[in-house]
């Protein structure tokens, strides 16, 4: 899923500022599961831009509205009306929702209520992890099915650096080194002759250091 969290409030605050009617918008997809932008993060947000408007003395019109997701056209519909009379929109999906609602409304101010942190997914409750930097070409295979391009520090795909120490990176004892587990997993899986393979220099004209990328599925535009 795409992780994502909060910003802080007076940042919130500073930025709706000028505006008196406000439509907090959320999400159902991944900013619901890690916590960040479903119904329930929409009312409570709401309810303290209410507090903070009223504790300054200023008008309070905050509505609320939750789309199945922001990040496909045909669910930015569900803000047609909604919208209509509002000064400014607050999405508390990922940043790609705000950046949709910006396209389709010229006329409105859109606001990012969240900071997009990262893909990846929950370790345990309240810890989220990065996992996967969308380079475009998957090579995990190589590797035991775990990522060091996202996962090592250096984004080795010959591991391990000389750093690596007790299963732990060079950059903190509190981060595991992704070639330790390598290693043990393709040792589990009595394939620790992929250790000794050169991996060839990656792919990285996915990446996307070439500007923004898209895909298209022509199968599916038939
Ligand atoms: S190799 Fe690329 S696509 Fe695969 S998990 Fe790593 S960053 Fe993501
Ligand atoms: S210690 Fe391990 S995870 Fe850290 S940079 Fe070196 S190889 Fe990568």
């Amino acid at each position: 899923m795409v992780v994502a969290e909060p910003k802080p409030l007076n940042e919130i605050l500073a930025m709706l500022q000028p505006y008196k009617k406000i439509l907090v918008a959320g999400c159902k997809g991944c900013v619901t599961v890690c916590t960040t932008g479903g119904k329930k993060e929409v009312e409570i947000l709401a309810a303290e831009i209410r507090i903070a408007r009223k504790k300054e003395g200023q008008e309070a019109d905050v509505q609320e509205i939750t789309l199945e997701r922001q990040c496909d056209p045909e669910y930015i519909d569900q803000l047609e009306g909604p919208i209509k009379d509002r000064d400014a929109v607050l999405s508390i999906a990922c940043t790609v929702g705000p950046q949709y609602i910006a396209g389709r409304y010229m006329d409105k101010m859109i606001f990012p209520g969240l900071n997009t942190v990262f893909i990846g997914g929950s370790l345990e409750h309240g810890v989220f992890a990065e996992f996967c930097q969308a380079c475009g070409s998957c090579v995990i295979h190589n590797f035991g099915s775990l990522c060091p391009i996202t996962r090592c520090a250096k984004s080795l795909s010959n591991g391990p650096c000389g750093g690596s120490s007790k299963g732990k990176c060079e950059i903190s004892k509190d981060v595991d080194c992704v070639w330790q587990l390598i290693y043990d997993r393709l040792k589990g899986l009595g394939r620790l002759d992929q250790m000794t393979q050169v991996v060839p220099c990656k792919e990285w004209t996915t990446s996307r250091d070439g500007g923004p990328r898209k895909m298209i599925r022509e199968d599916l535009r038939l």
